[in-house]
């Protein structure tokens, strides 16, 4: 069968990518259902996008890469798709933008798309072999337990990075990038939890407060959640992103209110109070309970001095942690590296060496932060591909 596009993947990216791309594409994917990640996001709502999308958000080794697809295919073009499907949304917090009701209303969305632009689309389709000679592609695919050879004059790597492989992530598109001379910064785990040695904060399992973590120069404030393993939520999951193996990290449990400011305050008043008491008026309880057993907390307010107080902020500010690692692929909402943006050309997110190839979303060296970025980058790098195909 003689074709003009093939996708691979039929994940965000991939579907965004056919809409565009339009007649003679052929997307296929090994799984049963496409955009299965989609499905899943944001507890089932999915964080479509984000009002605040702007390149500084994103993770590379090249941070100027991803402006070019960002700026043609924005975060108000896709607002208007969703709501040109009359997809009804919302916005929770920090611009993160979800649908009212099911993630499966953006699969259906993508995939009206995709067929009004005359693409197909085969599930449950692996890819054999691949080989590229005269300026066609070659694939061979196995459907239904039968073998089909495709031809195509241009091919799109839409397979996804390495995260979560039960649900269907493979290392293809490294595979694909090696075979065609293409350079791959090292994939590893981004928006994961940290873990700690066995029992660290086993007591403050499920305890939450809002906090400020700093990894790598960078800093989140939003919440952070004690798990049995180590550290969770999203201050967590953001400085996971600007984390490497063996590096500390540094939590300020008290962002907000100064807590020297705040026992001084207090000790005016209230100096018989102990200062175990006073602290839970601006940490968790169990958290005082914690901290307790490893920095000094005794005596009533009238016995701390402005020098212990301040000894005491720093503390609660400065909290250095050194985790023993992540959680891994097994739970890594995106994976950091892949493809190298070196090799690509920032407007097509064409090959720069093998003509009509291209490598689109988490596949490639770009990763967002939480919070709807990794999909505003899938449907960018999408639409950049599949236009210049459209026009070519
Ligand atoms: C639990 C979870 C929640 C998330 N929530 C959000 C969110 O709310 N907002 C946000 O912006 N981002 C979110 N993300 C990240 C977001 O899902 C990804 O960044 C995005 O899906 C990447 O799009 P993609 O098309 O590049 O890859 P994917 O969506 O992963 O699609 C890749 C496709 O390729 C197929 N494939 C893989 N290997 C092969 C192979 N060998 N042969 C054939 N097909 C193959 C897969 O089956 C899949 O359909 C979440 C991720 C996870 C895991």
């Amino acid at each position: 069968m003689q074709i003009k596009t093939l996708i691979l993947g039929a994940g965000a990216a991939g579907l965004m990518c056919a809409a565009h791309a339009g007649a003679g594409t052929l997307v296929i994917d090994h799984a049963r259902a496409p955009g299965e990640k989609i499905r899943i996001s944001g507890g089932g709502r999915c964080n479509f996008t984000n009002l605040g999308t702007e390149p500084a958000r994103f993770l590379s080794q090249n941070p100027h890469f991803c402006k070019s697809a960002l700026a043609r295919y924005t975060q108000w073009d896709f607002i208007e798709l969703v709501s040109r499907h009359n997809i009804a949304w919302h916005e929770k917090t920090l611009g993160q933008l979800f649908c009212d009701g099911k993630a499966t209303q953006i699969v259906a969305m993508l995939l009206r798309e995709m067929e009004a632009a005359g693409a197909e689309l085969w599930l449950q389709t692996s890819l054999r072999e691949l080989t590229h000679a005269n300026g066609i592609y070659t694939a061979r695919l196995e459907r239904d337990g039968r073998e089909t050879v495709i031809r195509a004059q241009t091919l799109v790597v839409a397979t996804g990075g390495r995260s979560i492989p039960k649900m269907g992530a493979t290392g293809l598109a490294y595979d694909i990038a090696k075979q065609f001379g293409h350079a791959l910064v090292p994939p590893r785990p981004g928006l994961v939890p940290l873990t700690f040695p066995e029992g660290r904060f086993a007591d403050l399992a499920g305890v939450a407060l809002p906090a400020r973590v700093t990894a790598g120069g960078t800093s989140f404030d939003e919440a952070l959640l004690f798990t049995h393993r180590g550290l969770s939520g999203p201050s967590i999951l953001q400085a996971s992103s600007y984390w490497h193996e063996g590096e500390e990290i540094c939590v300020n449990l008290s962002p907000a209110i100064d807590p020297a400011a705040h026992l001084r305050a207090a000790r005016k008043g209230a100096g018989k109070r102990s200062l175990t008491t006073e602290l839970r008026q601006i940490l968790p309880e169990r958290l005082v309970g914690h901290l307790a057993d490893h920095l000094d907390l005794s005596g009533n307010l009238a016995d701390l001095s402005d020098t212990r107080a301040e000894a005491l902020s720093q503390a609660l500010r400065n909290w250095t942690l050194r985790p023993s690692g992540s959680e891994g692929w097994r739970t890594a909402e995106v994976t950091l590296g892949g493809v190298d943006t070196d090799g690509l050309d920032s407007k097509t997110m064409a090959s720069k060496t093998v003509p009509g190839l291209h490598f689109i979303g988490e596949a490639v060296d770009v990763t967002g932060w939480l919070g709807g970025y990794n999909f505003q980058w899938a449907w960018a790098s999408g639409a950049a591909a599949g236009r210049s195909i459209a026009a070519g």
